[in-house]
């Protein structure tokens, strides 16, 4: 046995779990893939277990690039606590299943992200939680659909495709009068364009998938806010297996260092595009809460200022008795590869996506109609291009369709 020449490499192979200790600071943030940490001692080890004791123990509960980047965006949105998830949809369930109980009430956004109404209209409904839905835009309708059970309003700060823009304030103030709480989700605003807390939310949630993250590699979710139970939630995450992935966490750090300069680009390049579209002979309509033909530019006016988020959403002008779609179908295909259809938002680059077909796909013809939402509807994600380059490929696609 002993004349093995490898008969040492299992006792070389074992040594290689000690990681060295760096007693440095390092310049640019380290990636802790570990999903476990030593710990010094037995009681070291209850003390943290318990929360007692700052440190960690098993990454499912908590790891130092969830917490590095969750105080980041504690920062940006000027929240008491800040948590991250999985994904913007495992921050959505965190909160529901923190906060909510059988019984409760919810009032929600009609026009929510869709897989939002899936979690709160359908998931949320087999817990025993009642949602109803509502135009959160519309205050004095909400407030028609107050209960005294009602624990929760959702809403969007701009909603997709239609950018209608929540009236917080006021959305908080009615939530308040009533003992219910006010959960925004940020996530076509970020908090460059809004920070919800301020305006008297309680919760916020964003999808830092998008804008928060900006170079679309990366899945998360937050979750923020100005009172409640951090510790439940927290919980939740941990129990129901929500915890952000801590490669992702790096990356998306890393892209929030950018989130001013990128934010500042992608916004004046969006108002430009919105002014070139609402002029331009081919479209029927633009929309952009900046623009004061928009619905909502009032509230967002008043509550955005100049930020009035980096997507735009157009209908082409169909010919005379052409079907809609076809005009859609000629301005995606000469738009590419350029601005590319990626149902996203908030990368780098600029890109689009066609509602009727991804987002509202499962809206009958009427239902789309109604919300105003036609297969000739385009909904544009601005990026940090040259504006005068993006006016140029648009000025092409806009020529072909
Ligand atoms: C993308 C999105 C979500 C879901 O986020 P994921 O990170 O994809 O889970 C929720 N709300 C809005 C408004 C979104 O755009």
């Amino acid at each position: 046995m002993n004349d093995d020449p490898h008969n040492d490499i299992d006792q070389i192979c074992a040594r290689f779990w000690q990681t060295p200790r760096v007693d440095q600071v390092p310049h640019s943030p380290p990636l802790y893939l570990s999903t476990v940490f030593a710990c010094d001692s037995t009681e070291q080890a209850r003390q943290m277990l318990a929360g007692r004791q700052p440190g960690y123990v098993y990454q499912r509960d908590g790891h130092p690039n969830g917490d590095m980047l969750a105080e980041r965006c504690r920062l940006l949105h000027a929240a008491e606590w800040a948590l991250v998830t999985s994904s913007g949809m495992g921050a959505l369930a965190a909160v529901v299943l923190a906060e909510c109980q059988a019984g409760d009430h919810l009032l929600v956004g009609q026009d929510l992200y869709g897989r939002s109404l899936d979690l709160l209209s359908g998931e949320a409904a087999r817990l025993g939680i009642e949602c109803e839905l509502v135009d959160t835009s519309n205050v004095a309708a909400v407030a028609q659909k107050m209960r005294p059970e009602t624990r929760l309003v959702v809403a969007e700060t701009i909603s997709n495709p239609l950018l209608k823009v929540a009236d917080i304030p006021e959305l908080a103030q009615l939530c308040h009068r009533h003992g219910a709480r006010l959960l925004v989700d940020n996530t076509f605003a970020s908090p460059w364009c809004c920070r919800p807390l301020k305006l008297g939310a309680d919760l916020v949630i964003e999808s830092m998938t998008k804008i928060m993250n900006g170079h679309a590699d990366g899945l998360l979710g937050l979750v923020c806010g100005r009172s409640g139970d951090a510790a439940q939630v927290k919980r939740m995450t941990s129990i129901w297996g929500l915890t952000a992935s801590a490669f992702d966490c790096w990356l998306v750090a890393r892209g929030l260092s950018t989130l001013h300069l990128r934010s500042e680009r992608a916004v004046a390049n969006a108002q430009q595009v919105a002014r070139f579209l609402a002029q331009h002979p081919k479209v029927e309509g633009a929309l952009y809460p900046h623009l004061a033909t928009h619905p909502d530019h009032a509230v967002a006016a008043r509550m955005l200022g100049d930020h009035c988020g980096t997507v735009v959403t157009f209908t082409l002008k169909a010919a005379a008795g052409e079907d809609p779609l076809a005009a859609a179908e000629r301005f995606i295909q000469a738009a590419a590869p350029t601005i590319p259809f990626c149902p996203t938002l908030g990368d780098l680059s600029t890109s689009l996506t066609h509602p009727a077909s991804t987002s509202h796909r499962n809206l009958t013809p009427d239902e789309l109609a109604r919300l105003g939402i036609s297969p000739a509807t385009i909904r544009l994600s601005v990026g940090i291009e040259s504006a005068g380059h993006l006016e140029k490929v648009l000025a092409e696609a806009l020529q072909a369709a």
